[in-house]
């Protein structure tokens, strides 16, 4: 795969400005080589899809990845993949989202203190899709495991990890959201909320630290993209109409890199409709 981005001249021109990045900036963003260089960055779900290609991608450009996921076979998978492009050795931690308890958590934040010695930005990305259906008929058991591994786990991790992101020079925490997550739409059910529970939690997060830490929580919104949660969610879709993991990757180096400091509380769409 190739997660090399291209740069255009005026693109450059416009990261060596010290205007605070839009969002426009932010999608069109360009690394320079090594962008993420000395940066140790965690990603959850990072054994298949839009995970596996971010993971990749930021230790193509210099970090030293942290695979958290549920199935070890793909983090393997993932893990030679990126000693094969030539990157910094990264780690698996194989973790179910669903049934993992904050001790568990808290003793991943001792495991990497004591291992790596320091984390500077994580990936939120895992997701599950749950059902499609009515409110009225939603199963709640389904409920509880789409919030569990969207929102909750998401929560935890983030608080149990806080003393090492906290001791990082400029921390970034990216969560993942979706448009149902900023326009809730019938149907979309659990999935919905835990998104939106997600951007409400990004926000609160940006309050509570901006005056007192360098943290920087956002929120990214891939939109439709080609994996098989994609496939589950609209089987009639040609996923060939859909862009890949790979073809949005400007946003997720650009929030993990110091380009994006200053940017904070922040749901950036990398596919806006026009
Ligand atoms: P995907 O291909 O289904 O990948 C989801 C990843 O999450 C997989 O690596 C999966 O692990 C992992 N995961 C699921 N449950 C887990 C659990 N209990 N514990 C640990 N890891 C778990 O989905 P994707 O499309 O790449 O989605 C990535 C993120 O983007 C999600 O948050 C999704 O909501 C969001 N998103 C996607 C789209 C889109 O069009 N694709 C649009 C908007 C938002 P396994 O492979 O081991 O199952």
């Amino acid at each position: 795969m190739s997660v090399n981005i291209d740069q255009s001249s005026d693109q450059k021109e416009m990261q060596n400005t010290n205007q605070p990045l839009t969002h426009d900036d932010i999608r069109r963003f360009v690394p320079s080589d090594n962008c993420l260089d000395g940066k140790t960055i965690l990603v959850t779900g990072a054994g298949d899809g839009i995970g596996r290609v971010a993971a990749l991608t930021y230790a193509r450009y210099g970090a030293t990845v942290l695979l958290l996921g549920r199935t070890s076979s793909k983090l393997e998978y993932v893990y030679d993949e990126i000693e094969s492009l030539g990157g910094k050795q990264p780690a698996m931690l194989p973790m179910n989202l669903e049934g993992a308890t904050y001790a568990e958590m808290q003793q991943l934040e001792g495991l990497i203190d004591k291992e790596i010695g320091k984390l500077d930005g994580i990936l939120h990305n895992a997701g599950l899709l749950g059902q499609l259906t009515p409110l009225e008929m939603y199963d709640v058991d389904t409920f509880a495991q789409v919030m569990k591994v969207n929102f909750t786990s998401t929560f935890m991790l983030t608080q149990a990890l806080l003393p090492l992101l906290k001791d990082a020079d400029n921390g970034s925490i990216v969560f993942t959201s979706s448009t149902v997550g900023t326009h809730p739409r019938a149907f979309w059910g659990a999935y919905a909320l835990s998104k939106q529970a997600v951007e409400g939690m990004s926000d609160i997060f940006t309050q509570e630290t901006q005056n007192t830490t360098n943290l920087r929580f956002n929120c990214i919104n891939p939109g439709g993209t080609r994996t098989n949660m994609r496939a589950h969610a609209y089987p009639g879709e040609s996923p060939m109409s859909l862009k890949t993991p790979e073809d949005i990757m400007a946003g997720y180096v650009c929030l993990m890199s110091d380009e994006s400091i200053g940017v904070r509380g922040q749901v950036v769409e990398l596919q806006p409709k026009d």
